[in-house]
């Protein structure tokens, strides 16, 4: 399938993408990676007349230590994510959860920021920046705003970004050492999305829960914070009995669409079963 035609425009700074994306208006889109875009232009569900090109500005791609956080380039590739030592020593949840988005070809093109942008619920890595307490740069004519990436997901392909703005950067805080993690999904097959996922960051403290992130994917319209699943964890062991608990209440917030995945049973029993393999897996690697 061919998408419509459209005029390409590639600019070489944010500025000047700035620019464009005021004067060309409600016609024109921002091209990332294009796999979620470009998917999208074919089917007619967009049919942009500009697209601007992210690709070619240098200072939107890269991942940087800045004090005690990771600050990662919208544009940096998944493929990039992956092969980080940084990322790996620093931040492993997050090579872990690219490892799981799709397959090489998606993950050589698509970005960290598109996959955010786009507000796919579909998608792994809003999650995986709520699990992480994550928080976004957002770039506009008015200049620069950084919100929390818990509040950013407002509905299904629905963020917080307005329509002038770019977002730059991504700020992951540095996980305290000894902090345990785990992003677990399900997929029918390479390439697919989520039947349902849940990523987890976790604390012990003398054998207790200190504190813990829960966050799923793909069963409901946005990326969902499971809190009450969190806070019953909270100051207890973790174990068996307490990770099937948590898992309970993941599946009490767990409003997913039947598809060809599975029916909203089906679903929600997945997310509970991600959610029990994840908490139990990031307790083996907290120390
Ligand atoms: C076969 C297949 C399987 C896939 N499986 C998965 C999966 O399992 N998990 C997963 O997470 N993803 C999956 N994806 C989606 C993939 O990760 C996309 O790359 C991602 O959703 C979008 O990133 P992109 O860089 O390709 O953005 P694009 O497709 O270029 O853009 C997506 C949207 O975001 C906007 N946008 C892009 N960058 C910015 C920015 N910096 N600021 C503001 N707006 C921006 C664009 O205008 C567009 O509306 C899959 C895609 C395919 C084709």
């Amino acid at each position: 399938m061919i998408p419509p035609s459209f005029e390409y425009h590639a600019p070489r700074s944010v500025a000047a993408a700035i620019g464009l994306l005021g004067s060309l208006g409600a016609d024109a889109k921002l091209l990332a990676g294009g796999h979620s875009l470009l998917p999208m232009m074919k089917l007619r569900f967009a049919e942009p007349s500009h697209l601007i090109d992210l690709g070619k500005i240098p200072e939107l791609s890269g991942i940087a230590q800045v004090g005690d956080e990771i600050r990662i380039g919208a544009m940096t590739t998944e493929h990039a994510l992956l092969n980080s030592a940084l990322l790996a020593e620093k931040v492993p949840l997050l090579v872990e959860g690219a490892g799981w988005i799709s397959d090489p070809q998606v993950r050589y093109k698509g970005t960290i920021g598109g996959d955010i942008a786009h507000g796919d619920p579909g998608n792994d890595h809003p999650a995986l920046m709520l699990a992480l307490g994550a928080s976004f740069v957002l770039s506009g004519p008015r200049g620069e705003r950084v919100v929390a990436a818990d509040g950013f997901f407002l509905g299904m392909y629905s963020t917080l970004l307005e329509a002038d703005e770019i977002l730059t950067q991504i700020r992951v805080p540095i996980p305290a050492p000894g902090s345990g993690w785990s992003y677990q999904k399900l997929k029918r097959k390479t390439g697919d999305f989520a039947t349902a996922a849940t990523a987890v960051m976790l604390q012990m403290k003398g054998g207790n829960v200190a504190s813990v992130s829960i966050a799923l994917t793909n069963v409901g319209a946005t990326a969902l914070k499971a809190q009450a699943a969190e806070a019953s964890l909270i100051g207890k062991p973790l174990n068996d009995a307490t990770a099937s608990e948590a898992a309970r209440l993941a599946m009490s917030i767990c409003e997913p669409s039947a598809d060809q995945r599975g029916d909203v049973a089906y679903k929600t029993a997945m997310c509970g079963e991600m959610t029990r393999r994840a908490l139990l897996a990031a307790h083996s690697r907290a120390k």
